[in-house]
């Protein structure tokens, strides 16, 4: 069957689209090289026509696909398993820019189109892309819609699902749904395109994306702050929501255990507030000026300092100044990586409970395992942290991992749970959180989302063991 299937195949791509040999680890190897799979091939169609040939060749041969943009992903969902039967669907060929209208803000593209390429076709014209990420240079615009991407400016522009308008999807049987529209009104109907949007591949595959464009800021800068607790960073997004509006477009916490993990790994970095318990790093988008939004940084951190929700602040005086703050900031997960093994988790809470949850996962952690160290960080002013742990000083971390798992894990989620959280904010469930959606979704959520996998994907062709 697979030799027939990969001939039929190298007919419809070309031979050299239709990889099988040599070195595929960038394609079988996720991100954190935490999962090796092998592939029957990597099929890599150059356009949607292509790529719906892929599908329809896979629906006939029942081979199963797994649909990869810039292989970032972070849940293990866009490398294949084992088995060395999956086909790997690259869509990084497809990258063109189709279409860019300025009255209506609109900008259509591939898929495979790098998130940077499409921040920088906007900015081209004067216009905005306002998804950002750390791994914008590589991650495509399809695996952004496919996981529904956060990143930084969601604050102000939403994730991935709320800055796109219009999909064309590949479907499990290679039919072509074209739904690029550039309408912000279309009420005709159920909405598919929110349906493939975080879909993870699982239901069709994104080869092209109408997205919404604004316009530029005049000025973006910045402002670190440090406060004494969780409360005061809280209060402060209340005040910074009030006082800067819409122009409040980054508020991203970083605690001290973070920072001094950056300080040791990277003493280069310069840390204006050393000694913070938590640092807040704010960002605004000013339609006038630099000046203007500096002056309105320092209105808001004197009035902060008076109301006792601050202790100290530094605003950035140069974009020079400004990316370095954003430079600690992204230095981060490095340097935790640089320090050792960690278990990483990706929350989300009501930015209320978020004193109250650090409160009682700290405690409950230290008392399970006296001297872990919590790596807490992330996007406060969206209720999203990155609540990691990390094995106590000189602890042998791949022990810990190996050991203690799972009963940290139980530790946090039952800690979010109580709060109503989620234990996946950003970055999905690919196969490594499939698990914990199984217990921890209702049984009607779970009915729900298998009913629409059996209606859309009967044949199970599309990334099978991710997310369900
Ligand atoms: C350093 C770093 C920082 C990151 N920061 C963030 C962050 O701030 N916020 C955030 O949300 N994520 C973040 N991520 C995670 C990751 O970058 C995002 O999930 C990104 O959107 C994935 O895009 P990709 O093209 O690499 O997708 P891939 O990793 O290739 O795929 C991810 C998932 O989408 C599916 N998929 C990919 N392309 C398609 C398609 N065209 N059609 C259908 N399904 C598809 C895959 O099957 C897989 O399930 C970060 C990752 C790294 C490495």
């Amino acid at each position: 069957m697979s030799a027939e299937f990969l001939n039929e195949l190298r007919a419809a791509l070309g031979a050299d689209h239709v990889l099988c040999d040599g070195d595929l680890s960038s394609y079988e190897q996720d991100w954190r090289k935490r999962w090796h799979g092998k592939a029957l091939a990597v099929a890599r169609p150059a356009d949607t026509a292509q790529a719906a040939a892929v599908m329809r060749l896979c629906a006939r041969h029942g081979v199963t696909v797994v649909p990869q943009g810039g292989n970032t992903g972070l849940v293990v969902g866009s490398v294949p398993d084992d088995s060395g039967r999956q086909l790997v669907l690259s869509l990084r060929r497809m990258n063109r820019v189709r279409a860019l209208d300025t009255a209506n803000l609109t900008l259509t593209v591939d898929a495979g189109c790098v998130l940077q390429s499409v921040q920088e076709a906007a900015e081209a014209q004067g216009l905005l892309f306002p998804l950002s990420l750390a791994a914008e240079g590589s991650a495509t615009i399809g695996g952004n819609l496919a996981t529904n991407a956060g990143g930084t400016q969601v604050l102000r522009f939403g994730n991935a699902r709320e800055l796109c308008l219009g999909l064309e999807v590949v479907t499990a049987q290679g039919e072509v749904w074209d739904g690029l529209t550039g309408l912000r009104k279309d009420n005709t109907g159920y909405d598919l395109r929110d349906l493939f949007i975080g879909s993870e591949g699982t239901l069709g595959v994104i080869t092209g994306a109408t997205l919404k464009l604004f316009p530029r800021p005049a000025a973006v800068t910045t402002a670190l702050a440090a406060c004494a607790s969780m409360e005061q960073a809280v209060g402060l997004l209340k005040a910074a929501r009030q006082k800067l509006g819409a122009g409040l477009t980054g508020f991203e916490v970083m605690g001290r255990f973070a920072l001094d993990l950056v300080a040791k790994h990277f003493p280069e970095l310069p840390q204006p507030l050393p000694g913070a318990a938590w640092t807040v790093l704010l960002e605004q988008s000013d339609d006038e000026s630099e000046t203007h939004a500096q002056e309105r940084f320092e209105a808001l951190l004197a009035t902060a300092l008076e109301d006792g929700l601050i202790e100290d602040a530094a605003v950035a005086q140069s974009q020079t100044q400004s990316k370095a703050m954003w430079h600690v900031r992204e230095s981060i997960s490095l340097a935790q990586a640089q320090e050792g093994l960690n278990i990483k988790h990706d929350i989300a809470l009501p930015v209320s409970s978020i004193p109250a949850f650090c409160a009682q996962a700290d405690a409950a952690l230290q008392s399970a395992f006296p001297g872990v160290r919590i790596v807490n960080f992330g996007h406060l002013g969206d209720g999203n942290l990155h609540y990691n742990v990390q094995v106590p000083e000189g602890g042998d971390g791949a022990a810990f991992l190996r050991d203690h798992e799972p009963a940290v894990n139980r530790i946090v989620f039952d800690a979010v749970q109580s709060f109503d959280g989620s234990f996946s904010a950003e970055h999905g469930i690919g196969s490594l959180k499939r698990e914990e959606l199984a217990q921890r979704k209702s049984p009607t959520a779970m009915a729900l989302m298998r009913a629409i996998k059996q209606a859309l994907d009967p044949q199970g062709l599309l990334n099978p063991g991710r997310v369900l």
